[in-house]
């Protein structure tokens, strides 16, 4: 059997610890400055890596500590954006929004020095993780484009400078993230010509995750997304989704997600394996990647952990039936 078949993975965010939390608090009210909230998000990553290792997770995260709104955090660092005061998004929860006020230009890497950082822990490839352009224009004010594609489009080109630093600097797995993509099915032309240009000629294994919504809308259109693989959730509906790859076969690498991020139960391994082994029916192993439905940060610690462990688990025994089946 291939060495790639059914490795296991994981979206992006881990559940931020308390000591973080407590911590971002603080240096919102000035009481700590930023190489401590640093330091402080550094533990934080140190501890989420090491439990992927210990549970013998094969391509790793790190985490996501460092970010607040994934769309802010991209927005700060990049020419062309304001960030608004605190805007209600649902509940209680408040976030900072971009505004679009000027041209989108690439000041410089964003997260290159951090997956750096984050690669040096371990020996085991580090995903990198960046917020693609569909999203941050669906999430941003605009003031200054005369239309969503020209944002767009725009956003495109400087998060491929992005996509290009983190190729360079040894990325073999880079992820951008499209969770609005499912929001309007009329723009998928345009989320489409845009990735197209995040990832041209870049060498390294692309993915996207797309959050739940409409997919039986965009697939299988969407499989013209300049990607390598994408993750998607498949839990959440007991893998009915898994069943159009009958009719339109899945043509790429597939993030299987087998396990619901939004609940506390925990799906026993039994359960995560016959997904596993549905999707199997429709593709080999080695374009199949095992991974939870969303990022993990709504879960507690202990939640996250027991559901990662036996997704773990489930694909090791999927790959054991197929080694013991002869499947090369
Ligand atoms: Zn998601």
């Amino acid at each position: 059997m291939s060495n790639d078949a059914l490795l296991t993975s994981s979206i992006g965010s881990f559940p931020k610890p308390e000591y973080l939390t407590k911590a971002r608090t603080a240096f919102q009210q000035g009481k700590i400055g930023e190489p401590e909230l640093k330091a402080v998000e550094e533990r934080a990553t140190k501890e989420t890596i090491a439990m992927q290792e210990e549970l013998g997770m094969d391509i790793l995260v790190d985490g996501e500590m460092y970010r607040g709104d994934m769309a802010t955090y991209f927005a700060e660092n990049t020419d062309g954006f304001a960030i608004s005061g605190l805007v209600r998004s649902y509940g209680n929860r408040y976030y900072r929004k971009p505004i679009l006020t000027g041209p989108v230009r690439f000041r410089g890497p964003i997260t290159v020095d951090w997956w750096k950082w984050a690669q040096s822990l371990t020996t085991k490839p580090m995903k990198a993780i960046i917020t693609g352009p569909y999203t941050m224009m669906d999430w941003s004010f605009d003031e200054h484009y005369s239309s969503r594609r020209e944002a767009c489009l725009d956003l495109a080109r400087a998060l491929h400078e992005e996509v290009r630093a983190l190729a360079d600097a040894g990325a073999k797995y880079i992820q951008i993230d499209e969770p609005a993509l499912s929001v309007r099915v009329d723009e998928l032309d345009t989320a489409i010509d845009a990735m197209a240009i995040v990832t041209a000629g870049i060498k390294a294994t692309t993915l996207t995750h797309i959050c739940y919504g409409t997919f039986e809308q965009i697939y299988p259109r969407m499989l013209d997304l300049a990607v390598d693989e994408y993750d998607l959730a498949m839990a959440n509906t007991g893998f009915a989704l898994v069943d159009h790859f009958a009719k339109n076969p899945f043509t790429k690498i597939l993030g299987l997600g087998v396990f619901d991020v939004h609940t506390h139960r925990l799906e026993s391994v039994d359960e995560m394996r016959a997904g596993i082994e549905k999707t199997l029916q429709y593709l080999p192993p080695d374009r199949i990647r095992v991974v939870p439905d969303c990022g993990l940060k709504t879960r507690t610690w202990d939640e996250a952990r027991a559901k990662c462990a036996n997704m773990v688990q489930a694909a090791k025994q999927a790959r054991e039936k197929l080694a013991g089946a002869g499947v090369r």
